[in-house]
């Protein structure tokens, strides 16, 4: 848990959202301001600032992200989706917190 941490406020319940998924080590959630009919967030957690602060002990976490990708999409029924994971402020990053974004819904994403 870091103090001023919106993702982590979510993961602990002290702020509400459309929660989708959760287990011990995961929450998924709608994005608030999503850009594609189905957009929802899977986040650890844990707090991680990034990807670029993940070392080999996030190793098998960061595989759980990837493998609820698929599962969730097909709950949320997406025949099929797009996964990102902005990184750094040069990467578009805004919430300092790990997190895949799921994108899907349209007859055909564009390509980016
Ligand atoms: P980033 O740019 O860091 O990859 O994406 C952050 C995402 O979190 C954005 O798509 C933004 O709309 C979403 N977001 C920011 N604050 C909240 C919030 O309080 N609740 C939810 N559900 N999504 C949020
Ligand atoms: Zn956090």
């Amino acid at each position: 848990m870091s103090g001023d941490c919106i993702f982590c406020k979510i993961a602990n319940a002290q702020i509400p959202s459309k929660k989708i998924y959760e287990d011990e080590e995961v929450i998924a959630f709608h994005d608030i301001h999503p850009n594609a009919p189905v957009h929802f967030l899977i986040v650890p957690k844990l707090h991680i600032e990034s990807l670029i602060s993940c070392e080999s002990q996030h190793q098998a976490l960061l595989g759980k992200l990837l493998l609820l990708a698929p599962k969730l999409a097909k709950e949320q029924g997406l025949a099929g989706f797009r996964t990102m994971i902005n990184t750094g402020h040069d990467g578009g990053q805004e919430v300092f917190h790990i997190h895949l974004h799921v994108f899907g819904g349209s007859a055909k994403l564009p390509k980016t």
